[in-house]
């Protein structure tokens, strides 16, 4: 397919759209003031069939600034309810996010949405936009997540203003362009529920299973045909789909922050990034946000919160289903998917040909360490690529830093090393293609926040290469380069103080 130069060629197609009225409003974006195109991702662009030149041009700039409209689109904001830190809030957005339309792309349609475009008839107290700080993060750690082979949304454009926002302080304005074949929440179904509407509840699970699960209308074989069929297997498609997204994130040490209802996809993907972050010195209990002060949404509390949120979602669902034992069972898949999910990729980061009994409590003792001396997450699965089957094989070359090296207790690394060491030997995996396998799954480059916050004061200054740079390193996080450095090194001292909250 011939990639379009301008985006009067692009091929729309507004299904979304074509939902009854209750499910959006129609809205206008509010366009920014003097915009200024601080980055265009040409790989988001080539989705939605988009050349990289048409990302240069005043029309690209129009467009994704909330100037002008997307030619073909039907710009519009979603209603959607959730469940916020546990507790029902009620009906809740799209507060500053507007569908700009959809388009077809060479492999597929994507949903083109602006996040900070103005309010919308569900904005609540909010101003409808969002500051650069908190855009060029969620423009950065969507492509990070997705050169991490993590489902997410992806971004497509960045665009900044100087107009005024007030936050905490006053910061300015950005527009971030995100695509995604669907934004549907969980807290979309639980719209339609607490409405008590189920009428409209169908119409919505329909069109989700029809679009993005068709598998889900095929009858098993040796299973009566039900009006209830469909959406069971619909739970249990999205609870195997969120269950592994969940794999993907603890195992980069990735922390969303604010898993509430209306923040989880439908498509298991991850979405609406806020006060995430990616864990430098390891701390099971991690907390990312500053909000919260619980620790609900900590690192080691993920799994159990998405299968929490997918209860949320079969609640939803009750009123199609009528069976709450066969929405429980649909809900059952959960923990064997993560564990299974889990443990592959677990696997694979030790260097292991497959997981095996005992690989628990070996891996619960690298945790352990991990943990008590707050060794870098990603540096620590990195440098146990370069470890030796053999303890007597050749020296580590100097200057080169080792695994041990991140311990203050060499001790207790090594001991652990030692038991490390039984379990490769006994898989016999040659160390040269056992490490070369390490290197594809461990990264060496994540999104660590300071680098997100180098990111953003260039970018204040309207200076874009820190985005470019980060970026290139990003997409393939596997692969070291020379001249990056920089990029995969500890976190400087000033690293600790910054605090990330809901606020955005
Ligand atoms: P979040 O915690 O970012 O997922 O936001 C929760 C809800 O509040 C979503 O429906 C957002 O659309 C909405 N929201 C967040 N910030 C704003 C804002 N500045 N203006 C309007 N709505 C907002
Ligand atoms: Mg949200």
């Amino acid at each position: 397919m011939k990639l379009a130069s301008t985006l009067d060629s692009l091929r729309t197609d507004n299904s979304f759209a074509a939902l009854p009225d209750a499910f959006y409003s129609r809205v206008s974006p509010q366009p920014l003031g003097d915009p200024w195109l601080v980055h265009a991702n040409p790989d988001a662009a080539a989705l939605i069939g988009l050349a990289p030149e048409a990302l240069s041009t005043p029309e690209f700039l129009a467009v994704f600034s909330g100037t002008r409209p997307l030619p073909g689109g039907t710009p519009l904001a979603a209603v959607y309810s959730g469940h916020q830190f546990g507790v029902w809030a009620g009906q809740l957005g799209d507060g500053r996010a507007l569908l700009l339309g959809e388009v077809q792309g060479p492999s597929g349609n994507w949903e083109l949405q602006l996040k900070g475009s103005g309010t919308t008839p569900y904005s609540r107290m909010g101003d409808g936009r969002a500051v650069l700080r908190s855009s060029v993060r969620e423009y950065l750690a969507s492509e990070a997540m997705h050169g991490l082979g993590i489902p997410t949304t992806r971004a497509l454009a960045l665009v900044a203003s100087d107009d005024p926002v007030i936050r905490e302080t006053v910061e300015t304005a950005a527009i971030v362009t995100r695509m995604s074949p669907s934004f549907v929440r969980f807290g979309s179904f639980e719209h339609w529920a607490s409405r008590q509407r189920p009428d409209l509840l169908q119409v919505l699970a329909d069109y989700v299973i029809d679009r993005f699960y068709p598998e889900c209308r095929a009858t098993p074989a040796g299973e009566a045909e039900t009006q209830a069929g469909p959406y069971l297997r619909l739970l249990a498609a999205v609870t195997r789909k969120t269950a592994e997204l969940m794999a993907g994130w603890q195992s980069v040490g990735f922390c969303h922050g604010v898993m509430n209802t209306d923040n989880m996809s439908i498509l298991g993907l991850t979405l609406d990034y806020g006060p995430f972050g990616f864990m430098d010195g390891f701390d099971a209990h991690h907390i990312c946000n500053h909000s919260d002060t619980a620790g609900r949404y900590a690192w080691d509390a993920q799994p159990a919160v998405a299968h929490w949120n997918l209860y949320r979602l079969a609640g939803a669902l009750l009123p199609l289903v009528q069976d709450e034992a066969a929405l429980r069972a649909a809900l059952a898949c959960f923990e064997p998917a993560f564990l299974d999910a889990y443990h592959r990729r677990m696997a694979a980061k030790l260097g292991f040909r497959q997981w095996q009994p005992g690989d628990e409590e070996l891996l619960n003792g690298l945790w352990s360490i991990m943990h008590h001396d707050r060794a870098d997450f990603t540096l620590s699965f990195r440098r146990l690529g370069e470890v030796a089957a053999d303890a007597g094989a050749a020296a580590p070359a100097p200057g080169n830093e080792t695994f041990e090296d991140l311990f203050i207790d060499r001790e207790a690394a090594r001991a652990w090393l030692a038991r490390y060491r039984d379990r490769i030997r006994r898989d016999g995996r040659p160390d040269a293609e056992r490490r070369a396998a390490m290197h594809r799954v461990n990264p060496l480059y994540v999104l660590r926040n300071h680098l997100a916050e180098l990111a953003i004061r260039a970018a204040k200054e309207r200076d874009p290469g820190e985005i470019d740079r980060l970026l290139a390193v990003l997409r393939d996080p596997y692969t070291e380069r020379p001249g990056y450095e920089a990029y995969a090194r500890l976190p400087p001292d000033w690293a600790s103080s910054i605090q990330v909250s809901c606020s955005s």
